[in-house]
């Protein structure tokens, strides 16, 4: 009953014109976020969540610059700093993890366009020092789903007794590998010897992360950075001291080593829970560190400016949607939220 009342709200709000919508909106700041995007599968990412293609990432920007003022993160300090409101129905795209896609393929359409992009770095796979572990998980799976029929028996075998999965079935298998701890990166060395994938051959044949050349580049055509953790954990399962060093240590290397002012980070997965008073004291003891971005939608946050998550949206689940569904799904996501014992389960691969 829950879900058909549900899916008719949805249906409800896909018939309101997103002129309007917008205009309801139009006193908040709504950050898209994104991770990758490519015209094919990318195997330590496409098992983790859908991927858009270039040609639907410049729909993407094609139907934002139409809709809002697209600002820069200087625009946004600026903002802030002399309390002056940004033009009404400001927007802004940023990227998380720091991909090579986001130079190949983000890049040139971004410049194309005339975008302002905002790309969220984890220190730890800059110059591609370390796998972020769900990408890893990511390449264990594609290993798994291209497994020689010959293979096959054994290998599950042992993957399922390291999994404690009853069932040898591919796909229960890869079920439990993504519903395994997304702090659990020891978990995933032991999937990844079950299958045989050695994890620093693939980092050094593929190459996945940004190097520090590819981010000189990126600042020099105007985009910006900011810190998005060292190597990827949930921050809110960490102690306080630790979850500082991800936080501070990610800022303080992006600002020693491309020489920036100030930098600003991004939670890996969500800060919705983190407290909010440590966040203000590493502001106050950290002032370079000057400004928080979540992942919980078109929420409202005293501290932390929430972005939508593009490719982790409810309807996702069924295909990538246009960006008109992005923005309706993320203003009924939203509502829904609002309402009481209604709370959306958030998709089980999440990989931001
Ligand atoms: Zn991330």
């Amino acid at each position: 009953m829950m879900r058909l009342a549900k899916n008719l709200a949805r249906l409800g709000l896909r018939a309101v014109p997103t002129t309007l919508m917008v205009r309801g909106l139009r006193e908040r700041l709504i950050g898209f976020s994104y991770h990758a995007i490519s015209e094919g599968q990318i195997p330590h990412v496409s098992h983790l969540f859908p991927l858009y293609t270039p040609q639907q990432f410049e729909q993407h920007l094609i139907f934002f610059k139409s809709r809002f003022n697209l600002v820069s993160l200087s625009q946004i300090r600026e903002s802030l700093r002399t309390d002056q409101a940004l033009p009404r129905s400001s927007a802004f795209v940023s990227f998380d993890d720091g991909l090579r896609e986001c130079l190949t393929v983000a890049r040139p359409l971004l410049l194309k366009h005339r975008v302002p992009c905002i790309f969220f770095l984890a220190t730890g796979f800059l110059d591609n020092q370390n796998w972020f572990h769900r990408h890893a998980l990511s390449l264990c799976i594609d290993k798994l789903r291209t497994l020689e029929r010959s293979d096959l028996a054994e290998t599950v075998e042992r993957l399922a007794q390291v999994l404690g999965s009853s069932s040898t079935h591919p796909e229960d298998l890869v079920d439990r590998m993504i519903s395994s701890s997304p702090g659990d990166s020891s978990k995933t060395m032991i999937i990844g010897e079950a299958l045989g994938v050695d994890f620093g051959s693939e980092l050094s044949a593929r190459r996945p992360y940004l190097t520090s050349a590819d981010v000189e580049l990126l600042l020099d055509d105007g985009f910006a950075i900011g810190g998005h953790s060292n190597h990827h954990p949930d921050l809110r399962s960490l102690a306080k001291e630790e979850a500082l060093e991800e936080i501070v240590g990610s800022c303080t290397e992006l600002r020693d080593r491309f020489q920036l002012p100030s930098v600003p980070f991004a939670f890996p997965y969500s800060g919705k829970g983190f407290n909010t008073r440590h966040l203000v004291e590493i502001g106050e003891r950290y002032p370079f560190i000057d400004l928080f971005f979540g992942s919980e939608g078109l929420e409202r946050d005293p501290v932390v400016i929430n972005r939508v998550s593009t490719e982790f949206l409810l309807s996702s689940r069924n295909g990538l949607q246009g960006p008109e569904h992005v923005l309706k799904d993320a203003v009924f996501h939203l509502l829904w939220r609002r309402r009481p014992r209604s709370r959306p389960q958030r998709p089980v691969t999440q990989g931001s």
